[in-house]
């Protein structure tokens, strides 16, 4: 097939992970005889330095041509002093909410070979981690009015979580149907005993879970939540979160099967047409040192074979390369241990390669 895919390099290890699952995909192409075409449209810091601002419309409108948009990260302390609507990140949630993608979906997976490299004591993940946070993205306290006033308190700063039964019920329906093509659970997090929209949420995800009998629903508060997650991860199937818990949950997840490094993401709307990126950041501590692990992004490009352009059995070939290529012992720096072999960003790529090739 031929696929028109946007890749948004990004700022720090942006460009070194994005080139790492270019070199997967292209392994990918050769092997069964796709056509992947390219762009490379400009976000964050790279898009304020080269136009002034984090969100050209020009990459809007190239993306919307595309069938799928895969992205690196972006950011970094170079435009931290930036007003707000000036900051990289700015340019992140714009993307998305230019693209209509609403749903935030995030793997975390303890692949056998890494169990070493999980923080958690080994009895704790002996029975894997193996979950799905499906994270609304367009809505919550990162959309709701912010600022900052003057009050008898002084200066104060403010920031509104607003949700509407629509947009929770969409992102309801998008974790039970995941749940439904795997074990069957979903547990809902809120912050019901306090937050107003916490209430509302959780009475939504109740009307939405009638509809899906055969899914076992359980609500959890968050705080319980980011516990859970440390004593006992295998317990999670799907969770389903609000835009910032979601955002803090993953990433927690994440450590906990391995590394921040491992873990792909893809944001999805009404249509085919997806952002697929690493859960991780830009990275700025290690950028330009060829040290990244680009599991992540390489997993993501993954998840676009199979989500965007409806192929799955590339998918499988990937995820199977990925996991020979730590099966045979070669680890970036984040996940080496003592007894493995350590490598590089583009090593760790072009092994990958070689397996998808050899499969
Ligand atoms: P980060 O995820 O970039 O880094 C956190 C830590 O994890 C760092 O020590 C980093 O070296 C390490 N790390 C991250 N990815 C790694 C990888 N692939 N391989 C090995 N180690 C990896 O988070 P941060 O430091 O809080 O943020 C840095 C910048 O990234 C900030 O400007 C932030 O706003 C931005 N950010 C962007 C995105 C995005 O583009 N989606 C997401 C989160 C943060």
């Amino acid at each position: 097939m031929k696929a028109k895919i946007a890749v948004i390099r990004g700022d720090g290890i942006g460009p070194e992970i994005t080139d790492a699952a270019l070199t997967a995909l292209g392994a990918i192409a050769t092997k069964f005889s796709h056509e992947f075409v390219y762009s490379f449209p400009l976000l964050g810091g790279e898009a304020v330095d080269n136009t002034g601002v984090p969100l050209p419309q020009e990459t809007v409108d190239v993306c919307k041509k595309s069938d799928a948009v895969l992205l690196g990260a972006v950011g970094g302390p170079k435009w931290d002093s930036l007003a707000g609507h000036l900051r990289p990140e700015k340019g992140l949630l714009g993307i998305r909410s230019a693209l209509g993608l609403y749903a935030n979906v995030r793997p975390a997976f303890l692949y056998g070979a890494l169990k070493n490299s999980s923080p958690l004591r080994p009895d704790i993940v002996k029975n894997g981690i193996d979950l799905v946070v499906v994270r609304e993205l367009t809505g919550g306290i990162y959309f709701g009015e912010r600022g900052q006033k003057r009050t008898e308190k002084g200066l104060t700063a403010y920031d509104t979580e607003i949700y509407s039964v629509h947009e929770i019920e969409r992102i309801a329906k998008i974790a039970f149907e995941i749940a439904q093509k795997r074990r069957k659970k979903v547990t809902s997090v809120d912050k019901a005993n306090v937050l107003e929209s916490g209430r509302l949420w959780r009475g939504t995800v109740n009307h939405v879970a009638a509809a899906y009998p055969d899914v076992k629903l359980d609500h959890m508060l968050v705080d319980n939540c980011a516990m859970q997650i440390i004593r006992d991860p295998s317990q999670f199937d799907v969770m389903l979160c609000p835009n910032m818990f979601g955002d803090i949950l993953s990433d927690e997840a994440a450590m906990a099967a391995g590394s921040i490094g491992m873990l792909p993401s893809s944001s999805l709307g009404t249509g085919t047409l997806g952002l697929y990126e690493p859960i991780h950041g830009s990275a700025p501590d290690i950028a330009g040192t060829d040290t990244a692990n680009p599991i992540a992004t390489v997993l993501a490009a993954g998840m676009m074979l199979s989500t965007s352009l409806g192929l799955y059995r590339e998918t499988e070939i990937l995820q199977l390369a990925v996991e020979n290529v730590l099966d045979a012992g070669y680890r970036t720096a984040d996940i080496y241990t003592p007894s493995t072999k350590k490598v590089s960003c583009s090593k760790m790529a072009e092994l990958i390669a070689l397996q998808i090739l050899q499969l």
